[in-house]
């Protein structure tokens, strides 16, 4: 039998790396995390989902509070101080990430702070950070997950490199907003960005080459943003194609092709919002067996093993969905399978989007157009905020609920929101169709008068009229 230092070993600290580190300790296998980034905390804690919800959660306080006139709340001296948001943000962010930091110290396994790279199937090179004492130069372990997670993607045009943009790590650490900035892309990172800016009085322009913004949404979704983004005065361009980029004094200048014209837009800065690669290149994959697709991806089955078999993977790395619950569930379901081969696969029945601009789109399940595609058959019901009780008390009243069931048997099988509060209210949504349930079940469920919650049950109500005699396969 051949000794190796540890069970498991795990290459990133992150949400993907904790979901395993946390599984295979819990079943009693020797562990080592290895983390290797200048800070810990992984992107969600440090330059993702907590830093952006943060600044957006100001922003909308700052709305709420700008627009407050038709509650009778006059605001006098309204003023936004950007240096104070950033150190709010900064504040909240270094307290979650000492938290992760305590926890992976908590003595339950290992954890190592280097870079870690294959030197063979079961030994990893560990290149010290400057500062972390002495420490072993290898390591060998019986079982690996790959947690590595992503990093931005290099820009389609050359020109966009030598312009200098921000991106959603660097534009989380500016000092001083810019006056006017346009916004590249149309995903949730772009759409966050692009409204943060522009709630702070930046004059924001955005530049997407889909025809709708939040493409993964509904078009009926994706069309409430963009009526409240041009509301709120950020210009926004689809249907674009990027053709040169160039800088002149202060200024950035994006050329691109709009309705069959030559577009150009300056501004003092450009934000590249279009998309993140995965962080696997300098992992030496290849001295281990495993295999990537050509972009670097790490190739897995559903039990999250890769072409090696005894080194699994988790995350952003592996791709599919770059969402934190996934890159959990994808390490735990690693972690359960390294404790017991073959015992759990990956389930993205319930898997969730949400973005956090205001109003929120959130969806479960399936939507109208991955049904269609997927020749699925359903029968969907909506229902708009601007006629429900509690969104009108609180003048929220862009965008509507939607429900899609079984034609047949009734069955819930997708939800959305693009409303008030849209990424907790799916949640009702993710509970129904986690317990397969009916409309005819919902829309009897009791709800309490006025909330919002409520507003579920007259999608509901529609579709269960609709089946009047459900029956189950
Ligand atoms: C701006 C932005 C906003 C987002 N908002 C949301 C949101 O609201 N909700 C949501 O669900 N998702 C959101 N996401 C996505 C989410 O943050 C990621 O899907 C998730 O954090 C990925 O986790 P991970 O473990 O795969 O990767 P990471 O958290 O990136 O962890 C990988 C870790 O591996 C380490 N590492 C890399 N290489 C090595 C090596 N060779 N040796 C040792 N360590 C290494 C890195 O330092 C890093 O800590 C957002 C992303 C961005 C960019």
């Amino acid at each position: 039998m051949h000794q190796f230092d540890f069970d498991v070993a795990i290459i990133g600290a992150g949400s993907g790396g904790c979901g395993a580190s946390r599984t295979t300790a819990a079943a009693g296998l020797k562990t080592a995390v290895i983390e290797g980034g200048k800070e810990v905390g992984g992107l969600c804690i440090l330059r993702g989902c907590m830093p952006t919800k943060a600044l957006l959660y100001m922003a909308e306080v700052a709305h709420v509070v700008k627009n407050a006139g038709p509650f009778g709340v006059g605001v006098k001296n309204f003023s936004l101080n950007f240096k104070k948001a950033m150190a709010r943000k900064n504040r909240l962010i270094k307290e979650f990430a000492d938290y992760r930091v305590q926890q992976l110290n908590s003595g339950k396994y290992k954890f190592i702070r280097a870079n870690a790279k294959f030197r063979d199937p079961h030994t990893l090179e560990l290149i010290p950070l400057p500062g972390n004492g002495k420490m072993p130069s290898i390591i060998t372990a019986k079982n690996f997950v790959i947690a590595t997670g992503s990093a931005v993607a290099p820009s389609p045009l050359c020109q966009l490199h030598d312009l200098g943009c921000l991106n959603s790590d660097s534009a989380l650490s500016l000092n001083k907003l810019p006056k006017s900035l346009i916004v590249l892309g149309g995903g949730p990172t772009a759409c966050e960005f692009a409204q943060f800016f522009a709630r702070f009085g930046v004059r924001v322009t955005m530049v997407q080459r889909s025809a709708h913004i939040l493409h993964d949404f509904d078009a009926d979704a994706s069309a409430v943003i963009e009526s409240v983004f041009r509301r709120e005065g950020i210009r926004l361009f689809t249907g674009t194609r990027l053709l040169d980029a160039k800088r002149k004094g202060k200024s950035k200048t994006i050329i691109f092709e709009h309705n069959r014209k030559t577009v150009s837009v300056s501004a003092e800065e450009v934000l590249f919002a279009l998309g993140r690669i995965p962080n696997t290149r300098s992992l030496g994959l290849e001295n281990a067996g495993v295999r990537t697709t050509a972009n670097g991806t790490v190739i897995a089955n559903g039990r999250m093993q890769t072409s090696a078999p005894h080194i699994y993977t988790a995350g952003d790395c592996c791709g599919k969905y770059e969402i934190v619950h996934v890159a959990i569930h994808q390490g735990e379901v690693a972690g359960c399978n390294i404790a017991r081969p073959n015992s759990t696969c990956t389930d993205y029945r319930l898997i969730i989007f949400v973005v956090f601009t205001d109003p929120q789109l959130a969806f479960v399940g399936l939507t109208e157009r991955a049904a269609t595609a997927q020749g699925i058959p359903f029968l969907s019901a909506s229902y708009p905020f601007n006629d429900h009780g509690k969104s009108i008390i609180m003048n929220a009243m862009d965008g509507f609920v939607k429900l899609l069931a079984d034609p047949k048997s009734g069955e819930i099988i997708g939800g959305a929101c693009a409303g008030p509060m849209g990424g907790d209210l799916i949640h009702e949504i993710v509970a129904a169709i986690a317990k397969r349930m009916t409309v005819h079940e919902l829309a009897a469920m009791p709800h309490y008068h006025p909330t919002l919650a409520e507003i579920w049950t007259y999608p509901a109500e529609e579709l269960a009229a609709q089946i009047d005699r459900p029956s189950r396969a």
